[in-house]
């Protein structure tokens, strides 16, 4: 599906690399936290990062908003970072520990006048019981104890939506290592009910700073997949969209219908089915990429039905496969359904992508007589199959995730703890005040 659905995921980096959290596994680099958060040194990275994005990759994409904690920086910044996201044509997505209040919510979705400043807000929220320094519950000793926390959040969205309009998509994201494994079903099971749109698991790499890495599952997702599964109680089939690699990335597109107890899961497509696959191909040849605002994706479909109308006929017949899948008809007529995307993302071990890219950086690919070992071709092709992108800018270049983790974060961050020495003064209220004189 990469380059046809989607041209893949986007994130920033080295914009805000500060986080307030002490979280084991933390993937963040030994001098993140040396970083000052700085609004213009944030904003104005984004802008160069959005732009090499946008000439490289195409005009629309997802992206996130990354790095260290995103709501250490004031309102003002965060919401002018998610405007040049948007100028740039990417659809941003904040990455969050959660632990922030309603106040901040406001600030950063409506004006100081009280006009919303956007229509929708996404958020993706990291939740997991080896986060350490969440202001309530600094070191939980169990995913359940979570739970509520994990309600308010979304909770604080709806009341933002009721109060001033503003709607939301809400990401569910945990690091999955041996001690929580046994409690994933749990969640899965607890959380598909309280508002998320999408649920993701990464199982836990050796990345970033050493002295808080822990131990790797040491299998190849298909025992998480499982474990989600059971908590989901339905299978989640995800071979008809696959994204880049299967070692990396699994989703699985479905719907929870109905309401209370009598809630289920029910994937939207079903990869053993032919009529699936056949409608996944039309619509691939016919659509194409679904990277877009949710305004103009409404309005693609609507052109696509008007020009293709044979179109109909497949939506039809995809309905009645779901329908079935269903099983009660009633709920949909009542409209008790909500989409629910459950992925998987396997990052890498930090020492395996550095082998790699130094291989790649040499000019290794799959024309090359040089034989290497199985786990070391396994991350070349990983890596070549990437979904998930970062922009070297310097470097007029775009490069996986794991390897902006791996092996320029550790430089990139002591050039900024010098740069952005924590004591001095933040540069943001200057450059804002420069900016509204000039209107
Ligand atoms: S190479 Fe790394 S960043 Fe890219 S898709 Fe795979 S796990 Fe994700």
């Amino acid at each position: 599906m990469l380059g046809r659905m989607s041209p893949g995921c986007e994130g920033t980096h080295g914009v805000f690399p500060k986080c307030n959290f002490a979280c084991k596994p933390c993937y963040h680099s030994e001098d993140a936290n040396h970083v000052r958060v700085d609004g213009m040194h944030t904003v104005t990275q984004i802008a160069r990062q959005m732009h090499m994005l946008q000439k490289q990759r195409g005009p629309v994409a997802h992206c996130q908003l990354i790095g260290g904690e995103v709501t250490l920086l004031p309102a003002a910044d965060h919401a002018r970072a998610l405007e040049v996201m948007r100028f740039y044509g990417r659809i941003p997505m904040s990455f969050t520990h959660g632990d922030f209040s309603y106040e901040y919510l406001v600030a950063l979705a409506v004006t100081p006048e009280g006009k919303p400043r956007f229509r929708r807000l996404d958020f993706a929220v990291h939740f997991d019981m080896y986060m350490y320094g969440r202001s309530e519950i600094p070191r939980p000793e169990s995913e359940a104890q979570l739970h509520e926390y994990r309600k308010r959040f979304v909770d604080m969205f709806r009341r933002l939506r009721r109060e001033h309009g503003v709607r939301f998509y809400l990401a569910h994201n945990m690091t999955v290592q041996q001690g929580n494994f046994g409690q994933i079903a749990d969640v899965v099971s607890e959380i598909q009910h309280y508002g998320f749109r999408l649920l993701s698991f990464q199982p836990a790499a050796l990345q970033g700073v050493e002295r808080r890495r822990v131990q790797g599952l040491g299998n190849d997702g298909d025992a998480l997949w499982r474990e989600i599964e059971h908590g989901a109680g339905a299978r989640l089939p995800h071979r008809l969209f696959q994204m880049g690699d299967t070692r990396c990335n699994r989703v699985s597109f479905c719907a929870v219908v109905g309401a209370g107890a009598s809630a289920r899961v029910v994937p939207l497509f079903d990869d053993r089915s032919a009529g699936d696959a056949r409608f996944r191909d039309a619509m691939m040849s016919q659509f194409g990429s679904i990277a877009l605002p949710p305004a103009l994706l409404w309005l693609k479909g609507a052109r696509l039905l008007l020009r293709r109308p044979w179109m109909v006929v497949l939506v039809a017949l995809w309905a009645a496969r779901f329908l079935s899948r269903c099983g009660n008809l009633l709920d949909l007529l009542l409209w008790r359904v909500r989409l629910l995307t459950f992925v998987m993302h396997r990052f890498m071990d930090a020492d395996d992508v550095r082998a790699a890219w130094s291989l790649m950086e040499n000019g290794y690919d799959e024309t090359s007589k040089k034989v290497v070992d199985a786990g070391l071709l396994e991350t070349v092709e990983r890596l070549r199959a990437c979904s998930y992108g970062m922009a070297q800018v310097d470097q007029g270049r775009v490069v996986p995730a794991c390897v902006q983790h791996s092996v320029y974060d550790p430089d990139e961050n002591k050039a900024l703890a010098r740069e952005l020495r924590i004591g001095e003064k933040a540069r943001s209220s200057a450059f804002w005040k420069l900016e509204k004189r000039r209107g």
